[in-house]
């Protein structure tokens, strides 16, 4: 993934041109050819980057954690500006209706392995497993198609959605500020 990076630039204080990139910086440490060799502006740490044109070719480990405000640029980066790497729409769930954790995926990587007989089954026995598995989830898309009642979900788990729908509708009407409904969302998933 490193070779499709696209470079950003940051002014350093003393105004040179700094590399950042995940949380750290860099400052530039040799020039060759098209490649621009970086180097950690922590100068007891080995972290390196090399940049080709406007894009990392290779980074290197660090020996510290980023720091807090390059972690904060860090996040709003690759996570929150309008040219982010990850753009708003890919990560966020506000509109989700189904589910907002990859743990349906998890609990089905679950029941494989566990109707499998032992940790590494032949090609032949695998492939039985995955056409029976393949059979009864048919089965369900059908009985749902026909209108059968998705499984119920544990109690808890509903109360958490109604909360949610409550406080989204709180917050879509004015009644709660974003930062409140942020507030309110992260004490109801326990993130806070
Ligand atoms: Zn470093």
């Amino acid at each position: 993934m490193a070779g499709i990076r696209k470079v950003e630039y940051v002014m350093s204080q003393k105004g040179t041109v700094q590399v950042f990139l995940d949380g750290y910086r860099y400052d530039k440490n040799v020039v060759r050819q098209t490649c621009i060799h970086w180097k950690c502006v922590d100068s007891t740490c080995k972290g390196r980057c090399t940049t080709v044109g406007d894009f990392i070719r290779n980074v290197s480990d660090h020996t510290h954690p980023p720091e807090d405000s390059n972690f904060n640029d860090y996040l709003v980066i690759n996570w929150v500006d309008d040219d982010a790497r990850f753009p708003i729409p890919l990560w966020n769930h506000h509109q989700t209706a189904g589910p907002r954790t990859n743990n349906n995926l998890e609990g089905f990587h679950d029941r494989l392995n566990r109707s499998l007989p032992h940790r590494h089954p032949n090609i032949y026995r695998f492939v039985e497993v995955i056409k029976k598995t393949e059979c009864a989830d048919r089965t369900k898309i059908a009985q749902l198609d026909f209108g059968a009642s998705p499984p119920s979900r544990k109690r808890v788990y509903r109360e958490t959605e109604n909360r949610l729908r409550r406080l989204k509708d709180m917050l879509t009407q004015g009644q709660k500020t974003p930062i409140e409904f942020l507030d309110a969302v992260s004490h109801l998933l326990k993130l806070g």
